[in-house]
C-alpha cells in the first residue's frame, strides 16, 4: 500500500463511520415528519375548512402548517445522504471499480489492490479526502484520530496523530503537522510531494525504536 492508498483507505472508512451516523439522524428526521404529517392530517380533513391547500398567502389559516418546513435552502439529512450517494457513485464510476451493492463498499473492496498510475491515485485520495471533510462538516466531527506519544519520523514533532476508525488492518497515523516527504527525509516507505502517513504498525515500530534509542 502506498502513501497513496493509505491516505484514501484513511479518509473512505472516516466516511463510512460518518455515514452511519447520518443514516441515524435521517431515521430521526423522517420519524418527525411521519408526526408532523399525522398532526396535520385531522386539519386538512375539517370539514369546517373543506379542502384547502396546505401552501396559501399569509391571509391564509393553514399557511402555519408550512412553517415546520425547512427553509429551500436547508437540506434535510436524507438529501445529504443522497447527494453523498451520488458523489460516490460517481467516483467508483470513473475509476471503473467492480460493480456493487454500495459505492463506497466498492472502493473499500477495491482500495488495498487497485493499482492506478500515481497521478489518479492521488486523484482518487483528495476526491475522498474532499467527501470526508464535506460529511464531517455538516456533522461537525473533527477528524476522527487520537494524539499517540512519539515524534514524527520527517519533521521530528511531536505531532502523530493514529486513525480511530475501521478494521485494524486500514488504520494509520498521519503527522498532523501536515508535514510533507521530501527527498531528504529519512522517514520508512514516504513518497515525494505526499502529506505523511504511515500504516498504523509501520509508525509505532519506528516510534518505539527511535524511543528506545532516546532511552
Ligand atoms: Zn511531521
Ligand atoms: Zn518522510
Amino acid at each position: 500500500m502506498t502513501p497513496h492508498h493509505l491516505h484514501a483507505t484513511a479518509a473512505a472508512w472516516s466516511i463510512h463511520t460518518g455515514r452511519q451516523r447520518l443514516d441515524v439522524l435521517a431515521s430521526a428526521e423522517a420519524e418527525r415528519r411521519g408526526d408532523t404529517l399525522t398532526a396535520a392530517a385531522p386539519i386538512l380533513r375539517s370539514p369546517i375548512h373543506g379542502t384547502i391547500h396546505p401552501i396559501g398567502g399569509h391571509a391564509d389559516p393553514v399557511a402555519t402548517l408550512t412553517t415546520d418546513r425547512p427553509p429551500p435552502r436547508t437540506q434535510t439529512w436524507a438529501q445529504r445522504i443522497q447527494r453523498l450517494h451520488g458523489r460516490l457513485t460517481w467516483l467508483a464510476g470513473m475509476y471503473r471499480l467492480p460493480a456493487g451493492r454500495d459505492p463506497l463498499e466498492r472502493i473499500l473492496t477495491a482500495l488495498p489492490a487497485l493499482t492506478l498510475p500515481p497521478r489518479a491515485l492521488t486523484l482518487l485520495a483528495s476526491h475522498l479526502a474532499d467527501e470526508d471533510e464535506l460529511v464531517r462538516g455538516w456533522l461537525n466531527q473533527p477528524p476522527y484520530r487520537t494524539r499517540i506519544p512519539g515524534d514524527c519520523p520527517g519533521c521530528r514533532r511531536r505531532s502523530l496523530e493514529a486513525t480511530t476508525v475501521g478494521p485494524a488492518a486500514a488504520r494509520s497515523v498521519v503527522c498532523s503537522a501536515d508535514c510533507w516527504h521530501t527527498p531528504g527525509c529519512r522517514c520508512p516507505g514516504g513518497l515525494e510531494g505526499v502529506r505523511h502517513i504511515w500504516p498504523r504498525d509501520t509508525a509505532l515500530g519506528v516510534v518505539g525504536r527511535e524511543a528506545g534509542r532516546a532511552a
